[in-house]
């Protein structure tokens, strides 16, 4: 038989999924490795889509997306981000990785360059395969809680670098970028004409520091800014989430998801809907929730003497696993194996993620507290 399509055969597996499926077959393992809020998602956001589904709000929505939904995101956007958009640059995706797909399918010709965070979220090279574009990891500073190294970056453009990714939030740090580091990142895209994939999907889950949209700062329409449901309001499973892009882009959107997947399920946008309409303590609630998680993991680790830092967004911290005298991928594979603990090994965030392992800490206290003294005991062991 012919050969498969080689981006397609050759893409690497998102190491967090490789541990999940070891983990599922050991029933009484802690789960610590998935990225995926805990909770349910709030019941008037579950009711308005049954309601929508019981009305008969069944079918294809335009591509785009729902108009009313589309409308409630500019203004969301405009209000809450520090944007300047209407309707026209609002694309509704399926989830947060439907919008990152479309940016990276908009912006990358094979060959092309495209600049993400090491450590980062392993689908951005992933889907930059599918592209047949090449990754090229700017680093975080581990000394600075994993802020992006911005004297670095100037030395790794060429002549085919075409876009820089941004995550703040940041899945694997729970690094927040401030404003002033921002303005720096949209004004190094200018100076090199890049585009900036700009990945907010934990916009909302900060603690006590603000989130900045870099797409604030933009004055030319280079920055491709990705939201998402999922994580804020607790609804990975629906897959929706939204672009907001200039107009151009957003038409090719429009293209791209006619070809791929024709539009975000039409109950989810309906869900979604009431989502941005409805109350927002349920948000606060979580959001508390995830920060009084972070401290307690802190304090464990603490207790054990083993250094960390203070994630300020997202639900993860990352734990150095150096001197245990094995890669992350083989830690976490005996760390389950040993302790029954999944937690995602570093190494599928990029090179520099070998040394650490990657928590989340959207799991019950419970599990978290448990997870936890056996991961630092497990190091202890390993360390001696
Ligand atoms: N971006 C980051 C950094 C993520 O961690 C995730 C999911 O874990 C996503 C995007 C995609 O999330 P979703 O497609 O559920 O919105």
């Amino acid at each position: 038989m012919k050969p498969l399509a080689k981006a397609a055969h050759e893409m690497p597996r998102s190491g967090i999924r490789v541990l999940l499926d070891l983990a599922v077959q050991m029933p009484d393992a802690i789960h610590l490795e998935i990225g995926q809020p805990d909770f349910p998602t709030p019941a008037h956001i579950v009711a308005a889509a049954l309601q929508a589904a019981q009305q008969g709000f069944t079918k294809y929505t335009p591509n785009a997306g729902l108009l009313s939904l589309r409308e409630a995101i500019a203004g969301k956007v405009c209000r809450e981000n520090g944007l300047r958009a209407t309707v026209e640059n609002v694309i509704v995706t399926t989830g947060g990785m439907g919008g990152l797909y479309s940016a990276f399918t908009a912006v990358l010709d094979p060959d092309d360059e495209l600049l993400v965070p090491d450590p980062g979220y392993p689908n951005y090279a992933m889907v930059a395969a599918l592209c047949r574009a090449r990754v090229v990891r700017y680093p975080l500073d581990a000394a600075s809680g994993f802020q992006p190294c911005l004297d670095a970056l100037p030395h790794l453009v060429t002549s085919r670098t075409k876009a820089l990714v941004i995550n703040s939030p940041s899945n694997p740090t729970g690094s927040v970028i401030p404003a002033e580091s921002m303005a720096a990142l949209v004004a190094f895209a200018h100076e090199h004409d890049l585009y900036l994939i700009s990945d907010e999907c934990y916009e909302k889950i900060v603690f006590g520091v603000q989130h900045v949209s870099p797409a604030s700062f933009d004055e030319d329409g280079r920055v491709l800014s990705i939201f998402s449901f999922s994580k804020t309001y607790a609804m990975t499973g629906w897959r929706v989430g939204y672009a907001v892009v200039p107009p151009e882009i957003a038409a090719i959107f429009v293209k791209l998801q006619e070809a791929t997947v024709a539009c975000a399920s039409s109950v989810s946008q309906k869900a979604a809907e009431a989502a941005l309409s409805g109350p927002q303590d349920c948000v606060e609630a979580m959001t508390n929730t995830y920060r009084q998680r972070r401290d307690r993991a802190l304090a464990i680790l603490q207790r054990h003497g083993l250094p960390t830092y203070t994630p300020r967004g997202a639900f993860y911290l990352l734990i150095n696993i150096s001197g245990c005298g094995q890669g992350s991928d083989q830690f976490a594979r005996d760390l389950l194996a040993q302790e029954k603990v999944a937690v995602a090994p570093g190494h599928t965030f990029g090179p520099s993620g070998d040394q650490y392992v990657r928590v989340s800490l959207a799991a019950s206290e419970n599990d978290l507290e448990t997870g936890l003294e056996r991961l630092c005991n497990y190091i202890a062991r390993r360390r001696r």
